[in-house]
């Protein structure tokens, strides 16, 4: 059981920040993911919660008691990271069990714990190995079944699949998620990954900057992406935003003019997915040239420029035409996003 209570979490160096006014309860067992270009504080933000940075500002709780003072050692948080950390000359096993010999674990229990965590990650034939033996996901499983032998309340997991290839990304994430809802620990994520933030995430925390962006499911964070920032960052491709103006609820750019919308007359950003547009026979809201095609077997992934922007349709598999074609496509007004021009704020 770990709640985990970021009050006002601040961190500065010199003048330099980091994190700023991180406020947040992330809640007992859930999966939570911080998610955000490089630079933008997440390992910061977990680090804090680690103990391996001090705290310029704010508060830390864990399960009700303040752990801002506390040794990373005293926090009962197991840390996996990107680069495995594993000691080279002892084995898989001795790996395993260093944590419960640093922290002094009854030595009767030690064989049944190594045992059932390093099943839990499918090593126990490699135990007798050491590091250097093993293929990186292997390895990346040795750090994650060191982290379950302690059971901990809480996981701190910083961009632990980066260093896999595509494929053993897929399905060492799938196990990840397993692991976390069998045993059920609180857990921290971090990535710049959107997909696994995505697919692994109960909330996800999108930060730019040192500063949170949204907070939200899944879902909420696509559907309603707070600002123009998290709207080009989820998705993929990310979605397409155009500079334009409002009146009388029509969106108009060059080569675009959308009716039925809903927001204050004046300058706004216009933001629709590729998978919300259409090619279309009839009436358009959208007329560009094609810039590019792209075939992604599912689908046909067309580049056009439009509104003075490069924006992402996608059509149908079997669709085909030539770059610089004329093309029509239809986006209808209930699919589009507006922004405010200039602070990027969601405004419908
Ligand atoms: P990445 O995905 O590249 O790991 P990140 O989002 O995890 O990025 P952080 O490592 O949290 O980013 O760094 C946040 C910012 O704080 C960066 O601009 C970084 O350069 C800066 N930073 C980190 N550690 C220090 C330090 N010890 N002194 C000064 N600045 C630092």
């Amino acid at each position: 059981m770990a709640e985990i209570q970021l009050r006002n979490l601040s961190k500065r160096w010199g003048s330099f920040v980091g994190v700023q006014n991180f406020d947040l309860t992330i809640g007992n067992e859930e999966f939570l993911v911080l998610l955000g270009p490089s630079g933008c504080g997440k390992t910061t933000t977990m680090r804090m919660i680690a103990g391996l940075e001090d705290i310029t500002e704010g508060e830390i709780i864990i399960d009700g008691k303040v752990v801002n003072d506390l040794e990373p050692k005293d926090r009962d948080v197991a840390m996996v990271f990107q680069s495995y950390g594993l000691y080279p000359h002892m084995n898989v096993y001795e790996n395993i069990r260093f944590p419960l010999k640093v922290r002094k674990v009854d030595p009767a229990t030690h064989d049944e714990r190594v045992r059932r965590a390093s099943a839990m990650v499918e090593l126990d034939e490699f135990l007798h190995r050491k590091p250097a033996e093993l293929s990186g996901g292997q390895r990346q499983r040795v750090a994650l079944a060191r982290a379950i032998v302690r059971e901990p309340n809480v996981f701190l997991m910083d961009e632990p699949l980066s260093n896999l290839d595509a494929k053993l990304r897929v399905s060492t994430r799938a196990q990840i998620k397993n692991l976390s809802h069998e045993l059920k620990v609180t857990t921290v994520y971090v990535t710049h990954d959107q997909i696994e933030a995505m697919t692994l995430a109960d909330r996800v925390v999108v930060m730019s900057k040192g500063i949170v962006q949204q907070v939200g499911t899944p879902t909420d964070i696509y559907d309603m992406p707070a600002n123009t920032f998290v709207a080009s960052f989820i998705g993929s491709p990310a979605m397409n935003l155009v500079d334009g103006t409002l009146s009388g609820g029509t969106f108009t750019a060059k080569d675009i003019e959308i009716s039925g919308l809903t927001g204050p007359d004046g300058p706004v950003t216009l933001g629709f997915r590729a998978e919300d547009a259409s090619v279309s026979d009839g009436p358009a809201q959208v007329n560009a040239n094609v810039y590019s095609m792209e075939l992604l077997g599912d689908a046909t992934m067309v580049t056009i420029r439009a509104g003075g922007a490069m924006l992402s349709v996608k059509a149908h598999k079997e669709y085909r035409s030539e770059i610089g074609d004329a093309v029509s496509y239809s986006v209808p007004s209930e699919i589009c996003h507006l922004f405010d021009a200039t602070s990027g704020e969601r405004i419908g």
